[in-house]
């Protein structure tokens, strides 16, 4: 045993030994006898450099090149080897304030004192030109080649997202060191992993005026770094172009679908901004320009904004009664203006032929019709509870209430209440059909966003189904998520469509239709105005419809903020993108020249 242990201890005793001799001989090696490593402990020194990787391109669904790269540098700093140096100088080099620059040296000692960080991003040429001449006066700092986003269009700057500063605490994970840029918004941040690439690692030889002399032993240590993976987008770019155009000066949002694919053609909120802005030294002057502006240019309202249905509902209300059987389609109701309820009170309707049924009442948009349908599918069950579920469940199937897991980052779920709600606003017991008679005609308690509504377009237009509505087309040596493939069906059967699609095509087709004045000759379009109530100034404008009617190519929501009734903006709006997508040219100049002059803003 004894001996075993001894003859352990001698082999340990071996290893050791000749891992010494080793270190001693690599020792002897590098500093007597290779000429390389004794030029460089001499007067060179090695420092790591990371090589950033040029993120990927971002294009649209016909190959336009929509964001691409181009060179900049970025000042680094090394805390441990910063010495003594002219801040004033500094100051004007990187154009920081003297508590600027303060402020910066001490974060980037407080991140790593050994590990460099982002002094100054995105120098302009001129700047970087001359503090590559002056870096022997700025030890521990050295200039890093990067690419800056570059745009080759002025719009979509809420689908392309823009490029912030990592987050303190993602500044300590493995690929990215404080100061390093990353999507924060749109596209940019769903997709970072994927745009990013990945970071190459070169070894420098830098002399002692902190001049770089090249790669340290030919490069043979040095990683590539590599391209970000290029990003076909769905959206049309030239559409979203004429899109914005139309909303320019106006507050809303349109989206535009392919109702085959669920891919997002037009993606559109009003105000918004140049993607320009947000990139390069300017950023964060802009963002807090922007930030400030009354409008708020950087909300996205296609994604965000919640408003409610209004009239379109009606097309879903139609539905529900087709599925639940508590409708006859050729039973007629005589509009005399309006459906009186309760303790004498009145649902108002406008002007239009007296006597309507289904289709009709959907091409007249006639709310009598739709109180009447209410009541009497409500009257088909025991209690308002049971009903209430009932109609809540079909409404859900139709993606509302929910954020649809879309390819954004951000969204609103809009908002379906419980029956909770009204037992907690009316007390249980005490609420009936009539109580929440407005969801009826689309006003009240429910709400959506304008991507929402594209999508009920889009289910209309699909007799019955959708798929989730996403921006990916296609991404370089990868695949896109598979959910937005997947076939969503609501609770509604295929047949129930027709005769609302019949009462929408006479929404645009019928002299008495409330978008009679949109109609686009050659094209069939269908479509639903609305008009809702808005209790902090004007009524917002609505129009949702698609085109062609058999096999539909896009289905439209357009919300145009203090506009109006439906027909006065959405509806000429949405015709025109259709008309823009489905045929290249407009067949009606002066309507155009009215939607893309007027200015809503002030109102
Ligand atoms: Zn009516």
């Amino acid at each position: 045993m004894n001996n075993h242990l001894q003859s352990r201890r001698n082999v340990i005793k071996g290893i050791f030994i000749i891992v010494v001799i080793i270190l001693i001989a690599k020792l002897f090696y590098i500093q007597i006898i290779n000429s390389e490593y004794k030029r460089s402990s001499k007067n060179n020194a090695i420092r790591p450099e990371t090589q950033q990787a040029a993120r990927g391109e971002i294009y649209d669904r016909n190959g336009k090149l929509i964001v691409s790269n181009k060179a900049s540098k970025d000042l680094m700093v090394i805390p441990r080897e910063v010495v003594e140096f002219d801040t004033l100088r500094l100051c004007e080099l990187t154009e920081l304030s003297v508590k600027d620059v303060r402020t910066k040296l001490k974060d980037a000692k407080n991140y790593s004192k050994y590990i460099e960080s982002v002094f100054s991003q995105q120098l302009p040429l001129q700047f970087s030109l001359q503090i590559e001449e002056e870096l022997n006066f700025f030890k521990g700092f050295y200039l890093r080649v990067n690419t800056s986003r570059d745009y080759n269009v002025k719009v979509a700057a809420h689908i392309i997202g823009f490029l912030g500063e990592v987050d303190e605490e993602k500044s300590h994970e493995k690929y990215y060191t404080k100061g390093d840029l990353e999507g924060k918004t749109g596209i940019e941040s769903s997709y970072e992993k994927q745009l990013r690439g990945k970071k190459g690692m070169k070894m420098v030889l830098v002399d002692a005026l902190n001049r770089t002399q090249g790669s340290f032993d030919n490069g043979k240590h040095d990683t590539l770094a590599v391209h970000g993976k290029n990003i076909t987008t769905t959206l049309d770019i030239d559409l979203q172009k004429y899109s914005e155009k139309l909303m320019q000066n106006k507050i809303g949002a349109i989206v535009s679908i392919e109702p085959s694919s669920g891919e997002i053609l037009t993606l559109v909120t009003s105000p918004n901004y140049n993607p320009k802005q947000m990139t390069g030294r300017a950023r964060s002057k802009n963002y807090s320009l922007l930030y400030n502006d009354v409008n708020k240019p950087l909300f996205n309202r296609a994604l965000n904004g919640t408003y409610p249905p209004a009239s379109p509902l009606k097309i879903v209300n139609s539905l529900i009664a087709l599925q639940e059987g508590s409708v006859n389609v050729h039973n007629h109701v005589a509009c005399n203006g309006g459906f009186e309820f309760g303790n004498n009170k009145i649902m108002r309707c406008h002007e239009h032929p007296n006597l309507v049924n289904l289709k009709s009442a959907i091409t007249v948009s006639c709310n009598t019709y739709f109180c009447n349908l209410w009541e009497s599918f409500y009257s088909k069950y025991n209690s308002v509870y049971e009903s209430y579920d009932v109609w809540k469940e079909h409404v859900k199937s139709f993606g509302f209430g929910n954020y649809l897991n879309n390819d954004f980052n951000s969204g609103q779920k809009g908002f379906i209440p419980e029956s909770s709600y009204f037992d907690e606003y009316y007390r249980k017991g005490r609420w009936k059909s009539s109580t929440i008679l407005s969801m009826s005609i689309g006003q009240g308690e429910l709400l959506c966003t304008p991507i929402q509504m594209a999508n009920l377009a889009s289910i209309i237009a699909n007799r019955g189904f959708y798929y989730i509505p996403h921006v990916i087309k296609r991404i370089d040596n990868d695949t896109i998520p598979a959910r937005f493939s997947k076939k969503h069906h609501t609770s509604i059967n295929p047949q129930h469509f027709k005769i609302v699609i019949d009462g929408m095509e006479q929404v645009l087709e019928n002299i008495d239709g409330t978008a009679f004045m949109s109609k686009v000759k050659g094209i069939s379009i269908c479509g639903k105005t609305g008009t809702a109530e808005n209790p902090h100034g004007d009524d917002h404008s609505i129009f949702i419809a698609f085109a062609p009617k058999e096999k539909p190519e896009i289905a439209v929501a357009v919300y145009v903020e203090n506009a109006g009734g439906g027909a006065t903006w959405a509806a000429p709006i949405a015709t025109l993108v259709i008309e823009k997508y489905l045929n290249n040219t407009i067949s009606r100049p002066i309507l155009e020249e009215k939607m893309i002059n007027g200015n809503l803003t002030n109102k």
